[in-house]
């Protein structure tokens, strides 16, 4: 710990001498979630990158979601601290088949889940979260939508707006981390030893679990619902980075992993020494091709602006 600790303490020191901002996903390691300036999801990240004023960008999480801090800020410099830190999702769907998609269905919206790379993002009408997925599409004026990459997202959406026509691209998106939850491994375990606890569940688990769960949300909102309920034991279906975060910050409550080797190897490739690396060269920056970065940013935008049309009218509709 001694070794950590000096780590995490140069880190910081430097990137307050290079007035950088550190941010973290919910799924990194724990020493790296401490010491940055700021952990949340996909959704609040992209917004504290915008916010920011700070010039350097240490963006611990994969691929796809360094680029839309870039996409969002292209006068900063963005660096992720290990390029090889993907999201094989993302990597399901490459721009070439959302054009393909497109072609197949002249004028219908595209909306693409923010685990897309930019490429693939420009070729988007808008960008959604796992949190604000079911939103954004009931907001579309359309009855068809095209939506990927996650299939097990795409399926929650067209549970919770049955209006509407969902035509997954591509065919079977997953992440390979959401998917090792089994219903039946998940019951079982809550039925044995955790039969008071609340079973919390991510939108890219498979359909049946969503269905056995009490509460479905993106890992902030899950963070949010457990720390707000009136219960004190979670049994948590994501990966394994949110159940240590919860556990270290939720006092007096109790997380427990549905599957405590539900991890994702590519978010943990982001090392405190990795962290040190890329402060002091600041690189590797992430770069792409200004025309990618111009329409990915307006399809990320439309989600903004999405969400607040939703915010500003909320009041008057309850
Ligand atoms: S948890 Fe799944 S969706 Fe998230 S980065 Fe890992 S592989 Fe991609």
């Amino acid at each position: 710990m001694p070794y950590v600790r000096e780590l995490q303490a140069r880190i910081r020191e430097l990137a307050e001498r290079k007035g950088a901002i550190i941010l973290a996903h919910n799924y990194q390691r724990t020493e790296v979630q401490e010491v940055a300036d700021f952990v949340g999801e996909s959704l609040s990240l992209a917004k504290k990158a915008l916010e920011t004023d700070a010039e350097l960008i240490i963006f611990c999480g994969v691929d796809f979601m360094a680029e839309t801090a870039a996409v969002l800020n292209p006068d900063k410099r963005v660096v992720l601290p290990e390029p090889a830190s993907t999201c094989p999702m993302a990597a399901q769907l490459p721009a070439s088949l959302v054009r393909e998609a497109k072609r197949r269905y002249p004028g219908v919206p595209v909306v693409l889940y923010v685990n897309t790379l930019a490429e693939a993002k420009a070729e988007a009408d808008v960008i959604c979260t796992s949190g604000n997925a079911v939103e954004v599409v009931r907001s579309l004026e359309a009855d068809t939508v095209l939506f990927g990459p996650d299939r097990n997202l795409c399926w929650h959406v067209q549970r919770h707006v049955p209006d509407k026509k969902l035509i997954p691209i591509p065919e079977a998106g997953y992440c390979y981390v959401h998917k090792l939850f089994t219903p039946e491994d998940v019951l079982r375990l809550k039925e044995e030893r955790y039969p008071d606890a609340e079973l919390l569940v991510h939108p890219e688990c498979d359909p049946e679990l969503q269905l056995a769960a009490d509460f479905v949300g993106s890992t902030g909102q899950m963070y949010r619902h457990a720390r707000e309920s009136a219960l004190s034991t979670f049994l948590v279906a994501t990966e394994v980075g949110l159940v240590e975060r919860m556990n270290r910050e939720l006092v007096g409550k109790r997380a427990v992993p549905a599957k405590s080797d539900a991890i994702c190897a590519e978010m943990k490739l982001i090392t405190l020494e990795k962290i040190l690396r890329a402060l002091e060269k600041e690189g590797p920056v992430v770069r792409l091709p200004r025309h990618v970065m111009e329409r990915a940013r307006e399809a990320v935008e439309r989600m903004f602006e999405l969400m607040e049309v939703l915010r500003r009218e909320a009041p008057s509709a309850r």
